[in-house]
């Protein structure tokens, strides 16, 4: 079993939800595999799943959905 590199909790394959965001605009990508501490949450992705997501945030293919979010300010 590989442990967190932060915490030393374990790590566990699971689908996560990815979140980017550049110049306001935010993107999630859904179904993507990694490795979630059980401890603190981290999240660790394989070089291949990086390399996925990299190519994928540089040359998005159609949406497969529009969210529309609540956003929340700790400065207000
Ligand atoms: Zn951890």
């Amino acid at each position: 079993m590989k442990q967190c590199r932060f915490c030393g909790g374990e790590l566990h394959e699971q689908l996560t939800t990815f979140l980017h965001e550049h110049n306001g605009q935010v993107r999630v990508i859904r179904h993507v595999p990694a490795l979630v501490c059980e401890q603190c949450g981290e999240k660790e992705y394989t070089q291949e799943t990086t390399h996925q997501i990299l190519t994928f945030l540089k040359q998005p293919s159609l949406p497969a959905e529009i969210l529309q979010v609540p956003a929340y300010d700790m400065a207000a």
